[in-house]
């Protein structure tokens, strides 16, 4: 756990001591007085509803040895006895640029994945492969902007030997921002897809604002992109300081496997060091074979072996409601409700597409914030859905309606619903259910789509 002076604290942070305390460290930082420690440093962030100012003798009941305060907050120090606070600009950069200090004190290679889709999914293989030999630090859960990551680094400790980090981004500059507190060894580029498009206005944009990862990176350091990526592709035969590695299904990247099969997962044969080895990903999806190739490829680079590697594949578990299969009675859901854009849906819709079983359905939900490109990307969906194996489809949601119009329009022989709920799209299903069926759930977060499954469990 982080351990600082105050001194320390302010110097790092640009501010000055207003108040101060009786205990001289910190111990930890935290942003929501519920997880206030012994010795903690609160820092108070001012949100929509709420102002983390109001919290600060909240935070010193419970322990907390100090505070940052945002200049031009009314405090009035005489009520902090023995309490540290340090009056800086504002939190969120005072957050920054203190886990800026703090990760500059291990000297560790630091791992920074981003893209459209997959970071979450791509972070947690890489870190399970390193794990099988090394102590590793990783992104909790999703916590991947300018606060989530800063608050991933204060868990550093001495025994760490790698930190695998999840770097999001909705605008340009954000990833920029990131980079310089992580100034990644290796830096990894999922995909460049639509999700975010609404605030960037196009592909191009988005690409730009992930290749912001390479801003620190120099002789050494590796960039490590998917080649089969239609944008990416494009960084093949540019100059650059840094190495790039290209993996991917095509025999024209660098890192590819030489034969895939479907089998409990995907099998995928991998030269490594001269020999051929197979290697079984348990995951559904041929983009999980993408996640798992970055993460091979990082394994070998520091020396992980092959059946190291293979026993972090086996016990790796993905983070709930990504892929996540659940039998009911006598069929198959598949939880992919935890985000969705249209890679993602395409992605689920091929996972669906190639389990054997019966009819395959899918329950496919609003996508959220992609602003005046909404239509489209759901356009976009709907003719790949009607060219897939899909036998039914259910719509819930105004905007998802423009997947099953496709779909209707495509002519297809899909059974296509349009419902506004998730109730709806429950009764509906609950109508329909035969054995054997494959279930696919699916929308963005703000649809809350695992309802659905928590009312079918109900029902069982
Ligand atoms: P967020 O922006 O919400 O943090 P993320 O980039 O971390 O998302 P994940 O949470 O790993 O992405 O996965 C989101 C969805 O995308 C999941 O539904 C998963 O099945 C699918 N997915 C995972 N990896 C890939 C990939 N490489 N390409 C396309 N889709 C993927
Ligand atoms: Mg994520």
């Amino acid at each position: 756990m982080m351990t600082l002076t105050y001194e320390e604290i302010c110097k790092a942070c640009n501010g000055s001591i207003i108040s101060y305390g009786k205990t001289e460290t910190a111990k930890g930082v935290s942003t929501d007085t519920r997880a206030i420690e012994k010795d903690m440093l609160f820092v108070p962030l001012v949100g929509e509803r709420f102002d983390g100012h109001t919290f600060i003798k909240e935070a010193q009941k419970r322990g907390a040895s100090g505070a940052l305060v945002e200049g031009g907050k009314a405090i009035d120090t005489k009520e902090y006895e023995d309490f540290y606070l340090i009056q800086v600009k504002d939190t969120p950069t005072a957050l920054s640029n203190l886990s800026k200090y703090f990760r500059d004190k291990f000297k560790i290679p630091f791992i920074g994945v981003t893209g459209s889709t997959g970071k979450t999914s791509t972070k947690d293989m890489i870190a399970s492969v390193l794990s099988s030999k090394f102590s590793v630090l990783k992104t909790i859960g999703n916590f991947n902007n300018h606060i989530g990551l800063p608050l991933t680094l204060f868990n550093l400790e001495e025994h760490h030997q790698f930190a695998v980090l999840e770097m999001g981004m909705s605008a340009l500059g954000e990833i920029s921002n990131l980079v310089k507190i992580v100034k990644p060894e290796i830096g990894v580029i999922t995909n460049i897809g639509m999700s975010h498009i609404e605030h960037l206005g196009s592909k191009a944009n988005i690409m730009k604002a992930k290749m912001e990862i390479t801003e620190y990176m120099n002789e050494g350091n590796y960039l490590l992109v998917n080649g089969d990526d239609e944008y990416l592709q494009n960084l093949k035969g540019i100059d650059t300081p840094y190495e790039k590695v290209f993996f991917g299904l095509s025999k024209d990247n660098d890192f590819y496997p030489i034969e895939v099969n479907q089998d409990n997962g995907y099998n995928i044969t991998i030269a490594f060091e001269g020999e051929n080895y197979i290697f079984n990903l348990p995951q559904y999806g041929i983009h999980n074979v993408y996640n798992g190739l970055a993460a091979i490829w990082i394994g070998k680079h520091y020396g992980v072996s092959p059946s190291e590697i293979q026993k972090a594949f086996n016990d790796y578990s993905p983070t709930k409601m990504r892929m996540e299969i659940i039998e009911i009675n006598n069929y198959r859901i598949i939880n992919d409700a935890y985000n969705a854009n249209p890679d993602s849906m395409k992605a689920a819709i091929d996972v669906v597409s190639n389990l054997k079983g019966g009819r395959r359905i899918a329950v496919l939900g609003n996508m959220l914030e992609m602003g005046k490109f909404s239509e489209e990307g759901h356009r976009i969906v709907g003719s790949y859905l009607a060219k897939s194996k899909a036998n039914m489809l259910i719509t819930v949601g105004k905007d998802a309606a423009w997947i099953a119009k496709e779909v209707i329009k495509g002519n297809s022989n899909i059974d296509t619903y349009i419902v506004n709920s998730n109730k709806e799209a429950y009764e509906k299903l609950s109508a329909l259910i035969q054995a054997d069926d494959i279930i696919l759930i699916k929308g963005s977060r703000g649809m809350q789509m695992e309802e659905i499954i928590t009312f079918l469990q109900e029902r069982s």
